[in-house]
């Protein structure tokens, strides 16, 4: 899967790829009002039924902005107060915090030495212990046990406490996990969808093999109306058994009287009804407007990772493994998709046609099974043995171009790298209209927003970037599937013609194939994730996905240097901890720490040749990933050996990540590591060590790859000598490593130095991850403000996109921090400072079309910056260029890197809101149609505020699948963040309907309402919230993980406000 934040911008802060939904309990009115598009830009008046909440902070802010009368509300002045930071309002929040769940637990005594009676005491200790370990040693077992040594009782075993099924009897199962005792083998689906009713039927015939004999088969279903099962053992008659239902794990069984023999077959067979998913998931209803306007309905699926059960009944983990034969019924006017070529239709007696697909040519995951009734038009292209088809809906097939032409040629790209070609007849494209991830790599049937595969021909590269990254990252999956099964079966490894070739192995024996639970989930992401920038930079150079790259492991680090963070294979044992594990740690972290293993390895060939010596010698053995790393190690025989397997589990078993401290004395040097960990109350100490291979280069060699040199830091500390003596050292090469450094205040000096007299002394990505090395040691505590400052000295001469954009970001954030705690002096001056620092290189932008990806990105980082601070030149810019875009009657286009920009500031202007959205109601190209919402959602006008935010919830005229980016929009705002806060907290039941608790979308919205906070009213504020909830969602890490970053604001501030005072 993909996750998706559009907003380029800010892409690299959160995974691209949120479950977003547009469903609604209600039907929406967009017909009517799409229909009678005379109603704009006259804004529709809302029904009062219509508005479902009403922010009690916006009314208060109406009011201070009298722009409106209303009544006086204690409450309301309380609850906006507290957001305000407005400190008399604070109160009645400490008892609270005391019986909160996020109250960090007080850390353990640290030792202090022992006496001499403490020494006594733990030696006769010992004594006893070791006696009493030889007695239970030579005793039987059973001796200390209350029974004795009976024979242990074989029918009764420790039995569990069974939950009671909805029909009152025992459900046999009471775990979260199914037994394994039976395994699915393959599934024969017939569903007959009515998209006019919004309901289905199906018929699922399931054949298992029973692999440990048993008295029950549990399995998934939810929210299936099972009318008829029958069930038959190997060659006897089928007969109707029962189906048992525990709905809160979303499990179904039957009971069988006579105990199930290992080694037999058997059918259960089941028919059931259901409605039409409501959410982004399962088997789930859609639609959109066509060019008459009218509403055309469709139906999609998206399984992944726990919802195919909504869908048909089946055994719904990763490792249930197994063939689907998929048949769907549909009228005439309407077209079928589904993971395998089509095999024949057949026109049924009830005047519908009925679609049957080939079955699977592989075993696979219930998640990847999907499906499609819609009236969507392909544009087709062959491709070696394969035939790529893009799906849109009729009007926007002249979108799908793009698509077809990257597909294409990075179809070829995977074929060649893994020297295998892509087995399928077909591979499908779909761009759905309501789809809450990017992407989903669905077996030969990926599956899109359309904002992810659509592209007019006319739009630039940065716009194209997005969709190549996003097909590029689905191929990876897609493409990897049938590596492992096709190399599996006929061992022709020395093929294999590529060192990227160690990731395939990675992925194969680190459990793709055999993928058990979702603890494994970063193998498959990560790894993707690393392919998609790998790829592309090979197949598209000039989409430049080297800054996007770069920037995204920033976003990750800062992501896990927080104590809530989480090792990237972890334990994961409920259904929320399954959607949390969609995170950029199992995503970019995974990614990162794939590109620091391949970056660490000096030569390629021998690498190769240990890999393929490896895979010779395992050859049908059941090996694991241990094995792999050993085989990896004995081969690597350079000068920093490596074990590559110890290395490898000290970053997947451990969360977090080192902060490597580097010291140097004339040629020596001494490195030292410890957990860079963000705490807000500094107690939190772990012992935890990386195999680190720590890159560096100085000097007189520090621009070529040449000039990398590798030592592996694996102790505490350790220390090795330079042939010559150096001024400075800069570690971590081009950022490849997954780390943060402090050169001390000697070597922060010496670089900041260095920079000031030629930029150009450092590559761009070196001068990148000082800025954000620089700010996050801040955070940390470890440098003083005025040492950032003293870095960011140089940046004014930085005219590079990933440096510039980096300290853009993190400038931002303060500033966004002063104005949210109502520090408007402070605020004021802190934009003064960005604008002077990037003055002369904004000056130098132009409003033309611009070719270069990495420029527009830089382009377009400054312009919205110089705009979001109200500089006047920029703001006349943009709102010319609109008024010239609105008088073109949509002929002009708007450079894309300059189109968020001037919508933006279309969009805070009361004169041009309403022009805007009369042009977002009715704009078909999703890609600008997404800037124009973020330019409708900066508004300051809290009735379109609370407008769009209901329009949002309910789905009409503004897609569900976009509330999380409309609230990040918000939120860059004061006023428009208690608006949003406001909203989260009325909606929150009706939010988590729509995205799971624990999704990215989930995740995205608590980010986005938080992380700029930084007063304990704040704070208060939201540990309240979040701490009522219960089980509707207070146990989520994103919680922990926003709490975490207030606290951390919190503590910054408190430090560096006097700094900012003296300085700014
Ligand atoms: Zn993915």
């Amino acid at each position: 899967m993909d996750l998706f934040d559009s907003n380029s911008s800010e892409r690299a802060s959160l995974p691209r790829n949120m479950i977003e939904n547009s469903m609604f309990e209600e039907e929406p009115d967009v017909v009517d009002l799409a229909k009678d598009s005379t109603a704009f830009p006259t804004f529709p008046a809302l029904d009062p039924d219509e508005v479902t909440y009403e922010p009690r902070s916006s009314r208060l802010l109406v009011r201070g902005l009298g722009e409106n009368d209303m009544d006086d509300d204690e409450e309301d002045c309380e609850s906006s107060a507290r957001l305000l930071g407005m400190s008399f309002m604070n109160r009645s929040s400490a008892h609270r915090s005391n019986s909160s769940p996020y109250t960090r637990q007080a850390p353990p005594r640290s030792c202090s030495r022992p006496s001499s009676r403490t020494i006594v005491v733990c030696v006769l200790f010992l004594v006893i212990v070791a006696s009493v370990t030889m007695v239970f040693y030579f005793l039987p077992g059973c001796t200390f046990t209350k029974a004795g040594c009976h024979k242990p009782n074989k029918t009764n075993p420790i039995e569990p406490v069974y939950p009671i099924s909805t029909n009152g009897e025992l459900f046999p199962w009471a775990q979260l996990r199914l037994p394994q005792s039976i395994k699915p083998l393959s599934y024969d689906l017939t569903l007959n969808p009515d998209l006019d009713k919004m309901t289905f039927t199906g018929r699922t015939v399931i054949s298992m093999s029973i692999l440990h004999s048993t008295n029950r088969i549990v399995f998934h279903g939810a929210n299936l109306n099972i009318t008829k099962a029958t069930f038959k053992l190997g060659d006897g008659q089928a007969s109707d058994v029962t189906i048992l239902e525990y709905k809160p794990r979303q499990q179904l069984a039957v009971n069988f009287s006579e105990e199930l023999k290992a080694g037999q077959y058997c059918v259960l067979t089941m028919e059931y009804s259901a409605n039409f998913s409501n959410a982004y998931d399962g088997f789930y209803k859609s639609f959109y407007i066509d060019k008459d306007r009218n509403k055309r309905v469709l139906a999609a699926t998206q399984f992944e990772p726990l919802s195919a059960r909504k869908a048909f009944p089946c055994f719904d983990e990763p490792a249930f493994k197994a063939t689907f034969l998929i048949k769907i019924s549909r009228k005439k006017t309407y077209m079928t998709l589904s993971n395998m070529p089509k095999a024949k239709s057949t026109n049924l007696s009830n005047g519908l046609v009925q679609d049957e697909f080939e079955k699977t040519s592989v075993n696979m995951s219930t998640y990847l099974v999907a499906f499609i009734v819609a009236d969507f038009t392909p544009n087709t292209k062959n491709v070696s043995e394969t035939q790529v088809s893009v799906y849109s809906v009729p009007e926007k097939n002249g979108h799908t171009e793009y698509a077809l032409t990257i597909t294409s040629k990075l179809l070829e790209f995977y074929n060649n790298f893994f020297d295998i070609n892509y087995p399928l007849k077909k591979l499908d494209l779909v761009a759905i209209p309501d789809f809450l991830a990017g992407a989903m790599e669905n077996l030969g049937l990926i599956t899109f927003r359309e904002t992810t595969l659509l592209v007019g021909k006319e739009s630039s590269l940065l716009e194209k970037q997005v969709v190549a990254s996003v097909i590029a990252h689905e191929l990876a999956h897609q493409v990897l599937l049938f590596v492992f099964v096709s190399v599996k079966r006929n061992s022709e490894y020395v093929h294999m013609s590529n060192v990227f070739l160690f990731f395939f192995v990675l992925q194969w024996f680190g459990n793709l194939v055999t993928m058990t639970w979702w603890n494994d989930l970063w193998l498959n992401e990560g790894f993707a994730t690393y392919m998609e920038y790998m790829s592309l930079q090979e197949v598209s150079p000039d989409l430049e996905t080297g800054n996007l790259f770069l920037s995204v492991r920033f976003r990750a680090l800062d992501k896990d240097a927080l104590n809530s963070s989480h090792a990237v294979s972890t334990d994961v044992n409920t259904t929320e901890q399954v959607e949390e594990m969609f995170d950029s740690v199992s995503y970019e972290k995974g990614a990162s720490i794939l590109l620091m293993l391949n970056a660490s390895f000096p030569g390629d060939q021998q690498f190769r040749k240990g890999i393929i010596e490896y895979l010779k010698q395992f050859s049908g053995l059941n090996t694991d990933t241990d094995d792999l790393w050993n085989s990896l190690t004995q081969t690597d025989k350079s000068t920093h050996h490596m074990n590559v397997s110890q290395m490898m589990t000290s970053w997947t078993s451990q969360k977090g990540f080192p902060l490597v401290t580097v010291n140097l004395m004339g040629n020596q040097v001494t490195l030292a590591q410890e957990h860079f960990l963000l705490t807000s109350d500094n107690t939190t100490h772990t012992s935890s060590l990386w195999h680190i291979p720590v890159t560096y280069v100085n000097d007189s060699c520090s621009l070529a790859p040449e000039c990398r040199q590798v030592f592996t830091l694996k102790n505490k500390s350790d220390t090795f000598k330079l042939s010559e003596n150096v001024t400075w050292l800069k570690l971590n090469y081009k950022n490849t490593g997954f780390y943060i450094v402090d050169y001390g205040k000697d070597g922060w000096s010496a670089l900041a130095q260095a920079l000031f007299s030629n930029v150009g002394v450092l590559t761009h990505e070196d001068r990148a991850s000082l800025i954000h090395n620089i700010f996050a040691l801040s955070r940390l505590g470890r440098v003083s403000f005025l040492q950032v400052i003293n870095l960011l000295k140089y940046v004014s001469a930085d005219t590079e996109t990933s440096p510039v954009t980096e300290a853009l970001l993190q400038l931002n954030n303060i500033y966004r921090q002063l104005e949210k705690r109502q520090e408007s002096n402070l605020a004021s001056r802190m934009k003064n400072f960005i604008m002077s620092t990037f003055r002369n290189l904004t000056a130098k932008q132009t409003w033309e079309e611009e070719e270069n990806v990495s420029k527009q990105e830089l382009r377009s980082a400054l312009l919205e910056m110089a705009c979001n601070l109200n500089d006047e030149n920029c703001t006349q810019q943009a709102t010319s260029l609109f008024k010239k875009y609105m008088e073109s009657n949509g002929t002009l286009r708007i450079p894309g890197d300059l189109q968020q920009t001037v919508f933006t500031v279309a969009g805070r202007s009361d004169e041009t809101w309403d022009a805007l959205f009369n042009i977002y109601v009715h704009a078909t190209y999703d890609s600008e149609k997404r800037k124009m919402l973020k330019g409708l959602a900066s508004t300051q006008n809290p009735q379109r505020l609370v407008q769009i935010l209901s329009f949002g919830l309910r789905g009409s005229l503004i897609q569900t699948q976009e509330l999380p980016l409309v609230i990040s929009t918000m939120c860059q705002s004061f006023a428009g963040c208690l608006f949003a806060w406001d909203f989260i907290q009325e909606n929150w039941d009706r939010l988590i309907e729509k995205f799971p608790i624990g999704s990215f979308a989930i995740q995205a919205i608590i980010k986005s309402v938080t992380s700029q906070s930084s007063t304990q009213a704040q704070l208060n504020k939201v540990q309240a919230f979040f701490s009522g909830l219960k089980e509707r969602g207070s146990q989520m890490r994103s919680v922990q993980e926003a709490l975490e970053t207030i606290k951390l604001n919190q503590r910054w501030m408190d430090r560096n406000l006097p700094t900012l005072q003296k300085w700014l």
